[in-house]
């Protein structure tokens, strides 16, 4: 059965957890026999768990669209904006093609925030968001006309990450 509401949630902040709720929630979706799809964006790197456990999951679909290195927040390659392009062109097909219940747009946030995509044209997908579509937005730096327009935003913050004593990302924690 389809959603009845669809609505607009925001995962942002500093601390860590954004993308792993999203990822949850599409575990939790994919037992309802929700169909759900993530785009990531800026994320080209093949290591990543969910990669493989999207495999495991019948009704979740995943799709990079980045390169293997971090994007510069200063100065982003060419092809950074034109993979940022495909993602939210993936999207919008996932958003109004009808048979996608839940769109995950992974680091989202950080793309708008680094410019990669334009806020109007993000409020414009919101706009054209049909009604028994929910959309999951994620990433650190979510600009306020978003938080104001989201049904539901949620900010993680970092009291302490293992990180600052140089522990480094760990296989199946952070990847
Ligand atoms: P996760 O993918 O683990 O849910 P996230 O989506 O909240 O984390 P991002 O902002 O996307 O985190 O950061 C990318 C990477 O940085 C992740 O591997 C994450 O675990 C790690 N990270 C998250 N918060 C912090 C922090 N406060 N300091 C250092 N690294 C962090
Ligand atoms: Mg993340």
């Amino acid at each position: 059965m389809p959603l009845q509401c669809g609505l607009i949630q925001v995962y942002t902040g500093d601390g860590k957890g954004k993308t792993t709720a999203a990822l949850g929630l599409a575990l939790r979706a994919a037992g309802h026999g929700l169909r759900v799809h993530i785009v990531q964006f800026m994320k080209g790197w093949p290591e990543y768990g969910e990669l493989r456990s999207v495999t495991f999951l019948p009704t979740v679909t995943l799709r990079q669209h980045g390169r293997k290195g971090f994007v510069h927040p200063k100065k982003p390659l060419p092809q950074d904006y034109e993979m940022a392009r495909k993602a939210l062109e993936d999207a919008r097909q996932s958003m109004l093609g009808g048979e996608i219940d839940i769109i995950i747009l992974d680091e989202i946030n950080n793309a708008l925030d680094m410019g990669l995509v334009g806020l109007p044209e993000m409020l414009e997908l919101l706009e054209e968001k049909p009604a028994h579509v929910e959309l999951v937005l994620t990433g650190r730096g979510a600009p306020a006309q978003l938080l104001e327009r989201a049904d539901l935003v949620t900010e993680m913050r970092c009291i302490k990450h293992p990180f600052q004593r140089k522990v480094e990302a760990r296989r199946g924690i952070e990847y």
